[in-house]
């Protein structure tokens, strides 16, 4: 996921370029697009990536696809013809060409995938999970426990009932 552009950056703004992802983890299969803008270059993300995670019911490990998508620019920190470096962005956390004018896609990928993922995955959506009262893998066998949920919205109707007079 590193794309050289030194070509890229002495052509006019609004030049292109286009390519298929090398499948490379977390990266399944996708696009990217490259559009010279006057401080760099626009990243254009698209792929379907494989999370490896675990489920929050069983915990048991498992991976699963999700769909990242984002644009961001890549900042120039040297002028491509002159080789003069620029003054620094401003924002430290910007993504940046290399000095080597390389565009290194692999943080950006990083950070859309964490927010890509889901926050309480399921190894299946109907996982029965883990019994909290012996710890048993609900999945793999039933065990003997009363987990029978006690609505105290009901028994305090009940109660209420029972006090009415006939
Ligand atoms: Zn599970
Ligand atoms: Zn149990």
């Amino acid at each position: 996921m590193e794309f050289n552009v030194s070509q890229l950056l002495r052509e006019p703004v609004g030049s292109t370029r286009t390519a298929i992802l090398d499948p490379e983890d977390p990266v399944h299969r996708g696009t990217v697009e490259l559009v010279r803008v006057p401080n760099g270059v626009l990243v254009r993300f698209e792929a379907d990536v494989f999370i490896d995670d675990s489920c929050s019911r069983c915990l048991a490990p498992f991976a699963y696809r999700e769909h990242v998508e984002f644009e961001e620019i890549f900042q120039q920190q040297v002028d491509p013809v002159t080789g003069v470096r620029l003054p620094a962005p401003e924002d430290p956390e910007d993504f940046r060409i290399s000095l080597e004018n390389t565009i290194d896609t692999r943080e950006a990928v990083r950070q859309y995938t964490e927010v890509a993922a889901e926050m309480q995955p399921l190894c299946r959506q109907d996982c029965p999970g883990i019994c909290p009262e012996c710890g048993q893998d609900l999945s793999m066998a039933a065990c003997a426990c009363d987990r029978t949920p006690i609505d105290t919205r009901w028994a305090a109707l009940a109660a209420l009932k029972s006090q009415s007079p006939p």
